[in-house]
């Protein structure tokens, strides 16, 4: 018997995939911009909940990218982010 991905599963997962590729992509550039020490730093990017301003992301003293957003108070941290945020972000969509 095979198995077989019903339609609104597959819409439902879209969404979730969706929604995990924002933070993804929130993570990626949170740490480019944390751990961009040139003059030509990356903006910070919008936080991925509110979305009403550009969170503060700093690299802390153990390498992880702490970040919060001062609309929202949302937090987090990012640790072990060299290799596992790509491999995370260049993860090829489970879809098709
Ligand atoms: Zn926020």
């Amino acid at each position: 018997m095979r198995l077989r991905r019903s339609h609104g599963l597959a819409v439902g997962q879209g969404v979730s995939d969706r929604m995990r590729q924002a933070v993804a992509q929130f993570h990626v550039d949170a740490v480019a911009h944390a751990s961009d020490s040139t003059s030509e730093t990356l903006p910070a990017p919008k936080c991925f909940k509110c979305k009403k301003g550009v969170v503060e992301a700093v690299l802390a003293q153990d390498n992880a990218v702490v970040w919060v957003c001062p609309k929202c108070r949302i937090e987090g941290r990012i640790s072990n982010w060299q290799g596992s945020l790509w491999d995370l972000w260049n993860r090829p969509p489970t879809s098709g």
